[in-house]
């Protein structure tokens, strides 16, 4: 997702914004199937979509998508969501030929599948976003010294010094944080992560995908961009600071508390 022009009230500009898909081309004279991993990119990038078209802000600079580092990937991975909603899913997902529905077991062993190894997935995803911190918490002018035994350090301060579990990224190739604009940031997509969980969780907790829901999702969030700290805006929609126990269960460490609405 990108924006060619931002929404902006001081300039009276609507927001232009595109998604585009590289997906894999059809054999010639067949219909092009989509992947279920690039269907959920595809629910990912409209979210952020979302975010940039329904914008209601002054300032082009402060709209839409325009919002810091670990809130930008929240409403794009909230919408990933809506990929496995029963009513969206059925609308979507048949068989290419005979267009019969995909049945629910099947549907339910795609949820089932992304619990998949997510012990491993986390942590490697943990380490490397706190070697990210600590080695951006150096006072400046700091002797890094030798950069190994920096890491390895570091790693067992935060409990996650595992070899059969290394860091995701190692120092000497974590292009992200040192040229990549990451500096201290790594951890902004597990962060939006939970942000998105979370504010399902109400979704679930609200009687689901209805357009009195959406209606307030729209106006407290996705039309904010970032005319508010992040944090109070997420509070006044959530009505309570975000809860890390909703990912938990998505990722299926920690058994699930909350009745479904969509298949698990
Ligand atoms: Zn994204």
């Amino acid at each position: 997702m990108e924006s060619f022009v931002d929404q902006s009230g001081l300039l009276a500009a609507q927001p232009v914004v595109y998604n585009v898909c590289n997906f894999t081309k059809p054999a010639s004279g067949q219909p092009g199937l989509v992947s279920f991993d690039d269907v959920t990119t595809m629910f990912h990038e409209f979210g952020h979509a979302l975010h940039g078209l329904l914008s209601v802000v002054k300032y082009p600079a402060l709209a839409g998508t325009n919002v810091p580092r670990d809130f930008v990937e929240f409403p794009s991975q909230f919408n990933e969501h809506w990929a496995m909603e029963p009513s969206v899913f059925a609308n979507y997902a048949k068989h290419y030929q005979t267009g019969a529905p995909i049945p629910g077991e099947l549907a339910a062993k795609i949820r089932r599948a992304a619990k998949h190894n997510q012990g491993f997935a986390l942590t490697e995803y943990l380490a490397a976003a706190l070697l990210d911190m600590a080695w951006h918490m150096l006072p400046e002018g700091a002797a890094a010294g030798d950069v190994d035994e920096f890491e390895a350090s570091a790693l067992r301060r935060f409990h996650v010094d595992f070899p059969l579990v290394p860091p995701r990224y190692r120092t000497t190739y974590f292009a992200h944080i040192w040229g990549g604009g990451y500096s201290a940031g790594y951890y902004a997509y597990l962060w939006s992560e939970v942000l998105a969980h979370d504010a399902y969780r109400w979704f679930e907790e609200h009687g689901g995908m209805t357009r009195e829901n959406g209606e307030r999702f729209r106006a407290m969030i996705l039309s904010r961009g970032h005319t508010s700290e992040m944090v109070p805006l997420y509070r006044a929609f959530r009505g309570k600071a975000p809860s890390v126990d909703p990912l938990l269960e998505y990722r299926g460490l920690k058994p699930e508390t909350h009745a479904h609405t969509a298949p698990r």
